[in-house]
């Protein structure tokens, strides 16, 4: 089997936490909280084969830079989301971008960038402003919902192929 390590990351509120259960457990916790940053083995199979997926589900401290960096530095590839109907999520995230560029140039470890929460009536970022985000960075945009299951396996699936890539 495989074993790939994932963070999930992004700012506060926007969902990381139900879509890692949502993809794990199969079901939408409306309200979990963790402390600091979860991480959860998966047994997974996809396209035929077995995975070990240790997911990190980062949370709390979410402002502190350095665990940031320290996250970005020991896995090896991340989930990266907001919240399409909260744009301040959309501009936060960006500073994730930059300080994952910072630490890697080439883009070596693949990042899915997840517009969540699409089930929502009201948005604020558009698929466009999401996707034209992900191009910047060399990620690959999903618009997800956490609530409704839609596009959450898609979106690991796309990590792990990625993956399988390199
Ligand atoms: P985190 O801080 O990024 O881990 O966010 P959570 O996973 O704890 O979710 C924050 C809030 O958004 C909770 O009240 C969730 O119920 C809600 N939420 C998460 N995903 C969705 C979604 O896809 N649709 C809707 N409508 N609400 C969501
Ligand atoms: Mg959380």
């Amino acid at each position: 089997y495989h074993f790939y390590q994932i963070a999930v990351m992004g700012p506060a509120g926007v969902g990381k936490s139900c879509i890692t259960n949502k993809f794990i457990r199969g079901v939408f916790i409306s309200e979990y909280n963790n402390t600091l940053a979860d991480s959860q083995i998966y047994n997974y199979e996809h396209k035929g084969n077995l995975y070990v997926l240790d997911i990190l589900d980062t949370a709390g401290e979410e402002d502190f830079i350095a665990l940031r960096t320290s996250w970005l530095n020991q896995r090896q590839c991340f989930l990266f989301v907001f919240s399409v109907e909260k744009k301040q999520s959309f501009q936060d995230l960006q500073q994730f971008f930059e300080l994952y560029i910072q630490l890697y140039p080439k883009r070596e470890k693949p990042v899915v960038l997840c517009g969540n929460k699409i089930d929502l009536e009201k948005r604020e970022v558009t698929q466009k402003e999401g996707q034209e985000l992900a191009q910047k960075y060399g990620a690959i945009y999903f618009e997800v919902s956490a609530k409704e299951g839609f596009n959450i396996t898609d979106s690991f699936n796309a990590l792990i192929d990625c993956l399988e890539k390199k």
